[in-house]
């Protein structure tokens, strides 16, 4: 499975452990003052799941955004 360019599917992070989409990155943010809000700088590898307190690099498991729906249910208007 590849996600290129040429794929146009939206992909979502879900937990390679429990399968939750609770995933949470750590990153850092820096004040900017011409803006009057929090700037992110950076965000870090590493993955956390609120589910299970899973952490690490690869924790995330990339799926397709809309397999929220059955991907193998062919729906026809009804
Ligand atoms: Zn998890």
């Amino acid at each position: 499975m590849s996600t290129n360019a040429t794929n146009k599917a939206m992909v979502r992070p879900v937990c390679r452990n429990c399968g939750s989409s609770e995933i949470v990155r750590d990153a850092s943010a820096r004040w900017d003052v011409t803006a009057q809000d929090w700037s992110l700088t950076g965000v870090y590898d590493c993955t956390f799941c609120d589910n299970c307190n899973g952490e690490g690099d690869s924790l995330a498991e990339w799926i397709e955004a809309e397999s929220t729906s059955p991907a193998n249910v062919h729906r026809d208007h009804a």
